[in-house]
């Protein structure tokens, strides 16, 4: 129980650090665009890489927010498709992983 409760505590600091990581995108993003029309050009590239950078992190919250759940729910190291284990090596590497290695590579 106690090795759960680590990993949750674990799984919150990484939502924290992700949360923290968005909230910097979005300010990012939100600043006025520049006059110039070159520097518009890179703004533009550098928003889009922006976005994919705020869609990745809010895809891994929306993981371990489903993780967070998966331990209060006791489900946690279940796999979410088939119900074997996921496997400890795998939670050690992606603690937020819903699904075993044969279920995820298909
Ligand atoms: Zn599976």
């Amino acid at each position: 129980m106690s090795g759960l409760q680590n990993i949750k505590k674990l799984l919150e600091e990484r939502l924290q650090f992700l949360c923290a990581k968005v909230e910097g995108i979005e300010g990012d993003l939100r600043e006025p665009a520049d006059p110039d029309f070159a520097e518009q050009a890179t703004e533009a590239e550098a928003d889009e890489v922006l976005e994919g950078l705020e869609n990745s992190a809010l895809l891994e919250i929306s993981q371990i927010n489903a993780a967070v759940a998966r331990i209060d729910g006791g489900t946690y190291g279940e796999c979410a498709t088939c119900g074997e284990p996921v496997g400890e090596k795998r939670l050690e590497s992606i603690p937020h992983a819903a699904q075993c290695i044969s279920c995820a590579s298909k």
